[in-house]
């Protein structure tokens, strides 16, 4: 999967909601199984530990993905 000049800003971790889990999981590039472009953004699907497949909508998460500094 070629992930060259996809959404820079969301460095190369993702934090998606897992309904499994029932909160917010920590995963990687090697999660992402898919990415759909939608006309609100790049919309990301990923596969978290649990095997739950959950979506990362990098344009409404991006900004609350900000580690302290
Ligand atoms: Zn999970």
């Amino acid at each position: 999967m070629d992930l060259n000049g996809f959404v820079p800003q969301t460095r190369d971790m993702f934090a998606p909601y897992c309904s499994r889990h029932q909160s917010r999981v920590l995963l990687g590039y090697e999660s992402v199984i898919d990415i759909e472009q939608t006309p609100f953004g790049p919309k990301v699907l990923l596969r978290c530990h649990c095997g739950e497949v959950v979506v990362h909508d990098a344009t409404a998460e991006a900004s609350r993905l900000e580690p302290a500094r």
